[in-house]
Order: C-alpha cells, then sequence, then structure tokens
C-alpha cells in the first residue's frame, strides 16, 4: 500500500506555535522532506525529534521529488516542512504536491502557521475578500506586469518581501497604485520584535529611505476603492505619448505632456514609451 504525504506547517517566529498533531506527524513519518534541512534540524532538536530528513529546495526539487515520490509509493510516509510557516505556499512544496495528486499519492495538509493569514488578520486592512500575490519577480519587466494587472484590483492585496527589496518594491507599488494607498506593513510576525505599521506607501518610503529595514516582512496592501479613477497604465502612457508625436510633439515633450496627465512620474512613462 502506499503511503501519504503530510505537509506540516512549523513556527515562523515562535516555537511555542507547533501543534500537538504536527508533533506527532513528524515523530510518526517514516523519513521528513526539509527545505533546508539545518533549519529543520533545529526544530526537531528542540522537539526531541530524530528522524531520516531528506533535503527538498528550489534547486534539486525536480530530482527530489521523484525520488520522494518513489519512496511514498513503496510505502513510506512522508512530512513536508518549509524553512518557516505552511509548505506549499511560496515555496517549492507547491511542486511535490502536485506530484502527488498526478501519481495519486494522498496527501493531507495540517493547518497551522502561515505568515500570509498572519499578517492579513493583523493588519487593521479589510479582511473579506484578498489576493494573495506572492513574491514580486526580480526582473523589472516581470514585476511591472504583475503591478500593472493589480492596479484596478479592489480586494486586499497580499504580498511577501524580503528586506533588501522592500524600498523597491514600496517605490514600484506607488507608481502604480498612488503614493496615498494604504498599506500594512508586518514585520517579524510572532518574534519578539513583532510590529505592524499602518500607513501610506508614500510615507513608507519615507521611513525605510531613512532606516533601512530589517527582518521579515508581510505587506497587505489596501484594494483600489470603487469609486477611485483608476490610476492609468504603462500601455494608456504609450498609447498617449505616441498620439501626442502624430500631432507632432517631440518625445521629450510627449513624455512631459502625458506625465502631467495622467498623473504619473516622467521615468514610468519614458520607460512605457520605450517599450
Ligand atoms: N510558506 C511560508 C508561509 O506561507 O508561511 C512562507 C515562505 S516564504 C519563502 C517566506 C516569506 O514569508 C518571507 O520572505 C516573508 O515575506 C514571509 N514571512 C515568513 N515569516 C515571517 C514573519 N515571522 N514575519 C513576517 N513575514 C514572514
Amino acid at each position: 500500500m502506499a503511503g501519504m504525504l503530510y505537509l506540516v506547517p512549523t513556527p515562523i517566529g515562535n516555537l511555542g506555535d507547533i501543534s500537538e498533531r504536527c508533533r506527532r506527524t513528524l515523530e510518526e513519518a517514516d523519513f521528513i522532506a526539509a527545505e533546508d534541512t539545518r533549519v529543520s534540524l533545529k526544530l526537531l532538536n528542540h522537539l526531541g525529534i530524530k528522524k531520516s530528513l531528506v533535503s527538498y529546495y528550489e534547486h534539486n526539487k525536480a530530482f527530489k521529488g521523484e525520488k520522494i515520490v518513489e519512496r511514498i509509493l513503496a510505502g513510506e510516509t512522508c512530512a513536508l516542512v518549509s524553512d518557516a510557516g505552511s509548505p506549499a505556499i511560496s515555496d517549492p512544496g507547491e511542486d511535490l504536491v502536485k506530484l502527488c495528486h498526478q501519481v495519486g499519492i494522498t496527501v493531507c495538509a495540517i493547518p497551522g502557521p502561515c505568515a500570509v493569514i498572519t499578517g492579513l488578520s493583523i493588519s487593521g486592512q479589510a479582511t473579506g475578500r484578498f489576493c494573495f500575490e506572492g513574491f514580486l519577480s526580480t526582473s523589472k519587466k516581470s514585476r511591472r506586469e504583475h503591478l500593472e494587472s493589480l492596479v484596478r484590483e479592489q480586494r486586499t492585496m497580499i504580498f511577501y518581501e524580503a528586506p533588501h527589496k522592500l524600498l523597491t518594491t514600496l517605490q514600484d507599488m506607488a507608481e502604480h497604485f498612488g503614493a496615498d494607498r494604504s498599506i500594512s506593513l508586518c514585520r517579524e510576525l510572532t518574534k519578539l520584535h513583532e510590529e505592524v505599521i499602518l500607513t501610506t506607501l508614500g510615507a513608507a518610503i519615507e521611513k525605510y529611505t531613512e532606516n533601512p529595514p530589517k527582518g521579515e516582512f508581510v505587506l497587505v496592501v489596501a484594494g483600489a476603492s470603487a469609486e477611485e479613477k483608476p490610476a492609468a497604465t504603462a500601455d494608456d502612457a504609450a498609447a498617449r505619448v505616441a498620439q501626442l508625436m502624430t500631432e507632432g510633439l517631440s518625445r521629450k515633450d510627449a513624455i512631459k505632456q502625458t506625465a502631467k496627465e495622467l498623473d504619473l512620474p516622467k521615468n514610468v512613462v519614458y520607460d512605457a514609451a520605450l517599450q
């Protein structure tokens, strides 16, 4: 008989958040697949559990995923953990779950700590309707496309972000959503220095320009309000620049006028016109 895959959430900062069911599943599994075995070993030592660990992370997931599935099909039970939080949410666990479904392995997800839900619930933003957007890409083009697709989004939007990319992300968001848009910066959740700053994108940029951010962040951004005039997109800007140029304006003047008309930063219009 085939074994099973258990998705075991682990604390995102406070070791007290491991549940009894998670502890028991880790104890009873035949083996544990972990994103970073050194990180998970610390947790296992804390729980007093000795268990065989295999690594399963972004750069070995194709090969290791097959091996893990082979072991489960042969009858073993695997507990999957990520470095922190719920496996398969913005981490490689997503692929292992897909693979298991493809070959008919039963997957059991144990509820528990998850940064996105912890951030949303503490954020002070509207929680009735929300969308999780994960990490923005490091590629400038993909980031822009991603944010552009959200310009008219009315649901609360949740993002993950690393501290060294936070300022650029806030600047990109301000360009697309406007500097007045409300944001909750949820930092170091469940840890000693947990902090939630409910502010605007513009004020957050000022704050973190003066004091570089530290720690882990969940960003919870208010959706666009229904009455709000939708912000112009890069496509709108490119079209307006082209139109003004056919009317006889130089590229420079067309960019300047478009930026003014559409209330967009000149560099955004310039980049859009080049594309
Ligand atoms: N799968 C995990 C989950 O959903 O709970 C998240 C994995 S993702 C690779 C890591 C990101 O989650 C971090 O970059 C940060 O944005 C967020 N995160 C994790 N722990 C956090 C914490 N204690 N406080 C704030 N954000 C956290």
